[in-house]
């Protein structure tokens, strides 16, 4: 399986808690006016690269927490991002990921690589980033309208349960 990145950033403390190994995937189709990151746009650019290349690249070591799949939008290649979820969770590492989408409109897709991905996650951060809402005194997300979302406690309860530190 292949997947097409446009980086990876080895010790994040900015993208969920702890030390992460964060993935940008390449390609997002949100456009949000003000996106720090409108390189990973073009579902072309970026570079390709097989799974286990991806898992070459990454330095894992016991003080990586987890993994958190960033953008760039990785529902758009849910099968790779996926599958770098489950092998994280076999390692025993946390998996949050970031979307441009509402947690509301994944689920109502109904895409089966999407519930995979989804089923994969621990904490979900939805929503498209908001100029108008921007705000840098917040944790994990730039603009006030993005949840932070605890995806199995929310898939129990059918309803969006907010992450709680
Ligand atoms: S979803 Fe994220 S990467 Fe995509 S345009 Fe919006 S802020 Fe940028």
């Amino acid at each position: 399986m292949n997947v097409r990145l446009a980086g990876i950033t080895q010790e994040s403390v900015s993208d969920g808690p702890g030390m992460r190994i964060t993935v940008f995937f390449q390609g997002c189709e949100h456009h949000c006016p003000g996106c720090h990151n409108p390189q990973t746009w073009d579902r072309q650019g970026g570079v390709a690269y097989s799974l286990d290349e991806v898992l070459g690249l990454i330095k894992d070591s016991p003080l990586i927490k987890g993994i958190t799949l960033s953008g760039g939008e990785p529902f758009l290649q849910a099968e790779a991002a996926a599958a770098l979820a489950c092998e994280f969770h076999a390692r025993g590492k946390d998996v949050w990921a970031y979307t441009g989408y509402l947690w509301e409109n994944l689920l109502a897709q109904n895409d089966p690589a999407w519930k995979a991905l989804i089923a994969e996650c621990d904490v979900l951060v939805d929503g498209p980033f908001r100029e108008g809402e921007r705000n840098p005194g917040l944790f994990f997300r730039g603009s006030a309208n993005q949840r932070i979302i605890d995806v199995p406690a929310s898939l129990k309860q059918g309803r969006v349960i907010a992450w709680q530190p």
